[in-house]
């Protein structure tokens, strides 16, 4: 039976040394780290990840506020919140929570928003600087996937790792993170041939798909770490990942578990991302 990779105990280690760093953050600077994010809209699942990502960022002292806006809000009017964020000197994070309402285009308002505060990693100066291995902020569920390798005493350099999924949120920054660790990094999709045997070839295997239970145990080499990113609500309204859990946990070697696994994890790197963000700006 595989070792499962516990994301909400390394989620709660990652919080204790975020709540450490704003104080020692806070003695040399006189402030602490200041988080704003921008929800547009009623979606109601974006009101509870804000909701979260607000009570995480006040547990760990970081200073901020949620700027609601109608759905009817303007494009312009939300490009000119972002610029006042990017002048604001307590700003030291800006998340524009996703999706925006329609007639509002996402890759205007990410593109307006200061790279030295881009605690999301999503703009382009931000994906450039990963791929290019110059500092810059990184994606926060990638560099939670990573921690949990880590946590796990996974040895990625040489690794083969295999990544299902190419999106610019997870599949692709995961594969950046990868490489960077010296894994030799696969990124499969859904025009890939023959899927099992490619994932088969993973001593690390990373699922960011988005559709329930799809990689069986045909997908799983024994031994392999399996990263499951995948968040899926059953018709019966429980939480499942892209992993067939029953059956993968017994032939891999470490495993985590939806929820409980990754998802901990994301939250957690945006308050770690918000930290890093102020001490970077505090240098300069
Ligand atoms: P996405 O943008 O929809 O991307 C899905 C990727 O999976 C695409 O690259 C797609 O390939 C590929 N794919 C779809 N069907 C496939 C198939 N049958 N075989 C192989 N590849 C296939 O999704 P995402 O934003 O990356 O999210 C992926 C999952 O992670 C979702 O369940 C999401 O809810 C979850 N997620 C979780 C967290 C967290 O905090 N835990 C954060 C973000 C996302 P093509 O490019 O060819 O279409």
């Amino acid at each position: 039976m595989a070792n499962l990779i516990d994301g909400k105990a390394v989620a709660a280690t990652v919080r204790g040394e975020v709540a450490r760093g704003v104080l020692a953050f806070r003695e040399r600077h006189g402030r602490v780290p200041g988080l704003h994010v921008v929800l547009a809209g009623e979606d109601p699942a974006s009101a509870v990840y804000v909701r979260g990502k607000e009570k995480a960022a006040g547990e760990a002292g970081i200073a901020g506020e949620v700027h609601r806006l109608a759905a009817d809000v303007t494009e312009a009017a939300l490009l000119g919140l972002v610029r006042d964020l990017n002048q604001d000197d307590r700003v030291d994070g800006i998340l524009v929570q996703l999706p925006l309402p329609a007639g509002i285009r996402a890759e205007k308002v990410l593109a307006a928003i200061d790279p030295k505060k881009d605690v999301d990693g999503f703009h382009a100066v931000s994906v450039g600087a990963l791929w290019s291995g110059q500092p810059g902020l990184v994606p926060c569920t990638p560099r939670g996937c990573i921690r949990l390798l880590d946590h796990a005493g996974i040895v990625l350099e040489g690794a083969r790792a295999v990544i299902v999924g190419r999106s610019t949120i997870v599949g692709k920054p995961v594969a950046a993170l990868l490489l960077a660790r010296h894994a030799t990094v696969t990124i499969a999709h859904s025009k890939s041939r023959d899927l099992p045997a490619i994932c088969r070839e993973a001593d690390v295997l990373v699922a960011a798909v988005g559709k329930p239970n799809m990689i069986g145990a045909e997908f799983v080499k024994p031994g392999a770490a399996v990263i499951d990113v995948g968040v899926n609500r059953l018709a019966d309204g429980k939480l499942t990942g892209d992993v067939d859990f029953a059956r993968v946990a017994p032939i891999a070697g470490a495993i985590t578990p939806v929820p409980g696994g990754v998802g901990p994890m994301t939250i957690a790197m945006l308050l770690d991302n918000t930290l890093l963000a102020a001490t970077a700006r505090a240098a300069t």
